[in-house]
């Protein structure tokens, strides 16, 4: 897709972090930028406008700002996916892989009425561990998983790829090599 200039250029790129030799895309600089901020969500909308989208997924913690922005639009309803331990209620439980090592992350049990039309959002996709526990997790309780969409990809690393061979389209906003 055309990426427009400005809002690649709103991404700050930080060497070394969170350890050595990893280029950390950061997006609080697009965040804190009202125009590139609602350019962001317009693009990650608009597929979308007029489909019906039961709920937004979002994961912890940058996708809880993406994603509930995405959802307000949509009037859909958004879902958190939450590290371990965050959620009170019920929750189905799953190991995961991300681009700096192993984590779990949750879900209510109860979070999607089965059969419901669910886009999961997030900031950045790696590897796609993090996406494929998260779509792992949504399908466990029910829903039907659309797509996934995300600000950016790093293609190199095949996490986009990973996705769209679990059967759920990609959609990215830009790419970083
Ligand atoms: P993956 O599971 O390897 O696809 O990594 C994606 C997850 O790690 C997402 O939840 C991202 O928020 C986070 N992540 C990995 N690399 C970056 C980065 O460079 N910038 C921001 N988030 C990152």
């Amino acid at each position: 897709m055309t990426i427009p200039f400005d809002l690649k250029n709103s991404i700050r790129t930080i060497p070394d972090y969170p350890k050595p030799g990893i280029m950390f895309r950061d997006i609080t600089t697009m965040l804190g930028d009202a125009r590139a901020f609602r350019c962001a969500i317009d693009e990650l909308v608009q597929p979308w406008s007029g489909a019906k989208i039961d709920k937004v997924a979002g994961m912890e913690a940058r996708g809880f700002i993406l994603g509930g922005a995405v959802a307000h639009q949509l009037s859909a309803g958004f879902v958190p996916i939450r590290k371990k331990g965050k959620l009170p209620h019920t929750t189905v439980k799953i190991a995961y892989s991300l681009e700096y090592g192993l984590d779990e992350m949750e879900i209510h049990d109860d979070a999607v009425v089965a059969g419901e039309r669910v886009i999961l959002v997030d900031d950045l996709i790696a590897t796609g561990g993090t996406a494929t526990g998260a779509i792992q997790l949504l399908k466990q309780i029910g829903a039907d998983v659309v797509a996934a969409c995300f600000v950016i990809d790093l293609p190199a690393l095949g996490g986009a790829k990973k996705i769209e061979d679990l059967g759920v389209p990609v959609r990215t906003l830009m790419s970083f090599d």
